[in-house]
């Protein structure tokens, strides 16, 4: 029997469109939201100091500096790390824009190094080839939410002396040798962008337990100014603040943390969720005889890969189209597919700016040509995981070759 694609006319798999990376919220969010609404205070307030400091508890910081976005707590972290003209930074090619977009901002260059053929995060011996004597900091991004082999890049930066800056943007959660995400590096940097595993529409949190990063973060967080506006209300008695540094607009306000307190308190129900729905494609994709690669699961026991996303890699030799095109037939399918990353070095500003070809990283450059990310968010039922198997099966088995 051949069943036609949608694609190609065929009746699609599902009626309803299965979206990727929906956020998921509740009575509990609700309710919060139209609290803040009626409470007259809506910026930065009481709701954004308690979302950090639950935060800070929940990775193990000691500090956490609720933003609007991780972008922006990326570009913080190099300013508050003053790194500037001249100096370079270790970036995966494999990563958004954002990761090496800031370390622009700042007059810097990023320097892309290749992945591990296996994690995808940073592999660190090609960083270790990329130091200079410029070099300032190295961006390990915990890709899909598997940690980054942390312990090699922190004894790299240690021996050459310099910063090490997570994008955890994927990696609330994330476990590497029994430490959370968010208590292992100077600074560390979380997304809570609409589709990632806390939503909070935009917002972003950086951690850190050093007092003195933290005093400047909060500083440049919001126009360089002595003291917020929630500090300044809640003292009696008036005094100016006053701009000490040019610093950003880089705050949370209290109807995002609103949304991102109850989202923070579901996360260990979320990632139990995401196990298991992973679990499931596990076991269905590793009956389609190597045609799809699965994600890795650290395997000490002591460490968590939080599953933001569940990429596969298709085997495009053995297909008579591209990988674009089985996204194409996906969607098609009412299977909402995404992927993660064309990887930056194929990117035309990076490309054209510092030269990349695109085989200079063979491992990310992998990923770009055969990477489909599949929904795993939480809230996606048994049958919704059994549809999006049924599709990829169907999928490639009429491109086949
Ligand atoms: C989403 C994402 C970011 C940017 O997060 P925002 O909160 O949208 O600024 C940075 N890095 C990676 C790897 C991401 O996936």
């Amino acid at each position: 029997m051949t069943t036609t694609l949608a694609i190609e006319g065929g009746k699609p798999l599902r009626e309803k469109m299965l979206l990727f990376g929906a956020p998921y919220f509740g009575q509990e969010e609700y309710d919060e939201v139209l609290d803040t609404l009626k409470s007259g205070w809506i910026s930065t307030g009481p709701k954004t100091k308690k979302f950090e400091d639950e935060f800070a508890a929940y990775v193990g910081a000691k500090y956490a500096v609720a933003l609007n976005s991780c972008t922006a707590g990326l570009h913080l972290s190099l300013v508050v790390s003053g790194i500037g003209p001249g100096d370079e930074v270790i970036v995966p090619t494999l990563t958004f824009g954002a990761t090496a977009n800031v370390v622009e901002h700042v007059g810097a260059h990023p320097v892309l190094v290749d992945v591990d053929a296996t994690t995808l995060t940073l592999d660190a011996n090609a960083v270790a080839r990329a130091i200079t004597p410029r070099t300032k900091a190295i961006v390990p991004v915990h890709y899909g939410g598997m940690p980054a082999d942390l312990d090699a890049l922190h004894h790299i930066a240690k021996q050459h002396n310099v910063m090490v800056i997570e994008d955890a943007a994927h990696a609330i959660g994330a476990k590497y040798k029994g430490r959370t995400v968010g208590s292992l590096s100077p600074l560390t940097n979380f997304s809570f962008y609409a589709n990632k595993n806390l939503s909070t529409a935009e917002g972003g949190m950086v951690t850190t337990d050093d007092a003195d990063l933290e005093h400047k973060l909060r500083v440049y967080h919001l126009h360089g100014l002595s003291r917020d506006a929630w500090k300044r209300y809640h003292t009696k008695e008036y005094s100016l603040s006053e701009v000490v540094v040019p610093g950003f607009k880089y705050n949370m306000t209290d109807l995002q943390a609103s949304l991102g307190i109850h989202q923070l308190r579901k996360q260990e129900k979320f990632i139990a969720r995401r196990e298991q729905i992973a679990s499931f494609y596990d076991e269905a994709f590793s009956e389609m005889d190597g045609l799809v690669w699965t994600p890795p699961r650290p395997r000490d026991g002591l460490s968590r890969n939080v599953l933001h996303l569940y990429p596969i890699l298709i085997d495009v030799t053995r297909l008579t189209v591209n990988r674009n095109r089985i996204i194409s037939a996906l969607l098609a399918e009412n299977i909402g597919a995404s992927m993660h990353f064309n990887p930056l070095h194929m990117m035309p500003y990076y490309r054209e700016t510092y030269g990349y070809k695109p085989n200079d990283f063979p491992n990310a450059q992998r990923v770009g040509e055969r990477e489909i990310s599949l929904p795993i968010q939480p809230q996606i039922t048994d049958h919704d995981a059994q549809d999006v198997v049924d599709a990829v099966k169907k999928v490639l088995g009429a491109y086949h070759k």
